[in-house]
């Protein structure tokens, strides 16, 4: 078995498979908003609809050969193909490298490339599709049976309390100021991180997707990139934030309660 080879190679071989996946994770990323189907037809050019064969289907390799171009219209290809697949390779990788094979890996890698997908699609549509938030929140809330860490209780309150925050806070925003300032999606999606995370990485969350909405959003205003009005889609700061607090969060939690 895998465990028993060297662990370089064990984590060459989490990042070769990573790669793979972060491949269908483009496919997700590029279809589900368009409501088209994730497993057939297989992939084709965006631009002219020609069909990809299978050595222009090689994850970040392929994008690196083809200098970013399809081969027969020339159309360009977006550089987030294979920034997602080297992402998700490093992603299995580290994960692979830090809990060894195990229900905390497997929840922790569902966890990731369920946030880089709602990361992506958030950040090009203003949408976190239910299709990824809700059998999130099924599943972590699952996987809490096995693994000591959250444990099931505190993966309760994790989701009660991740859509209660934020449903009580779109409809304090709404009653202030009479427009939508969080779509129900960003609920959903706190309280898929809940599931995963547990209540405590919950609050963490929440509280680095604000820190860094913040700093994002002054730095638009500083360079004048963006006003206030700049609709900056929290869910992208969301899924940094459960990364943050899915890698970091027990050290930044000890060094927070140590300080009180
Ligand atoms: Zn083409």
């Amino acid at each position: 078995m895998i465990d028993t080879l060297p662990l370089a190679i064990q984590v060459a071989v989490a990042a070769a498979f990573g790669a793979v996946i972060g491949s269908f994770l483009n496919v997700v990323i590029y279809r589900l908003p368009l409501d088209k189907s994730i497993v057939w037809p297989s992939s084709a050019c965006p631009h002219c609809a020609r069909e990809l064969s299978w050595y222009e289907n090689i994850p970040v390799a392929s994008f690196l050969a083809l200098r970013g171009r399809c081969r027969t219209c020339g159309a360009r290809i977006g550089v987030q193909y294979p920034l997602v697949e080297a992402l998700t390779a490093f992603m299995f990788a580290a994960a692979w490298w830090q809990y060894g094979p195990g229900p905390l890996l497997a929840s922790r890698l569902i966890l990731g490339a369920a946030l880089l997908v709602l990361f992506a699609i958030d950040l090009e549509h203003h949408l976190l599709p239910d299709e990824i938030t809700l059998p999130g929140i099924v599943v972590g809330f699952g996987f809490s049976f096995v693994n000591l860490l959250p444990g099931w209780r505190s993966s309760l309150v994790g989701i009660l309390l991740g859509a209660g925050v934020l449903w009580a806070i779109r409809k304090g925003y709404y009653l202030v100021r009479h427009e939508e300032g969080l779509g129900l999606g960003d609920v959903k999606m706190l309280a898929m991180v809940g599931a995963f995370l547990g209540w405590e990485l919950t609050l963490l969350t929440l509280m680095m997707a604000s820190l860094s909405g913040t700093v994002i959003g002054l730095g638009l205003i500083v360079t004048k990139r963006g006003d206030m009005k700049y609709a900056l889609p929290f869910g992208t700061f969301l899924a940094l934030g459960a990364a943050i607090a899915a890698t970091a969060g027990q050290t930044i939690l000890h060094w927070y309660l140590g300080q009180l």
